[in-house]
């Protein structure tokens, strides 16, 4: 697979307001927009830089991922993306190399990427999100 560029790396914070003020009053980034997932029970707050963005993730759910993986690592770095040239292609070789996924389909995340998730046991405990977007 042709791995372009890391996209984005997801934060998971338990207030996008609270949280963003570090990167925007004093790193002078800014959250272009805040955009929910609902199937993922998430807002996402997307602060580019350059070809790369950070994206805070906050749960709108108790039971949401992000919820969960804040009850039982606390607020941090989350997952970590490369954007790929085609996700079609990457997740075919990710099959045939037997790696353990937990999306074995592409689906749809934040910003209208195709993306899908590699296990963290693939990849000593990083959360490794691939996605292709235009
Ligand atoms: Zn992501």
């Amino acid at each position: 697979m042709k791995i372009k560029h890391i996209d984005h790396i997801g934060i998971a914070v338990k207030s996008i307001e609270q949280a963003g003020k570090f990167y925007t009053d004093i790193l002078g980034l800014k959250i272009e927009e805040i955009e929910n997932v609902a199937d993922q029970k998430v807002n996402v707050a997307f602060l580019p830089i350059t070809d790369s963005e950070l994206e805070l993730l906050e749960s709108t759910e108790p039971d949401g991922p992000v919820a969960k993986y804040i009850d039982a690592r606390g607020e941090g770095v989350q997952h970590i993306a490369f954007r790929v040239e085609n996700i079609e292609e990457a997740l075919e070789e990710l099959k045939a190399k037997g790696v353990r996924m937990i999306d074995k389909e592409q689906r749809g995340g934040a910003g209208g990427a195709k993306i899908a998730f590699i296990h963290p046991k693939e990849t000593n405990g990083v959360l490794v999100e691939i996605c292709e977007r235009d």
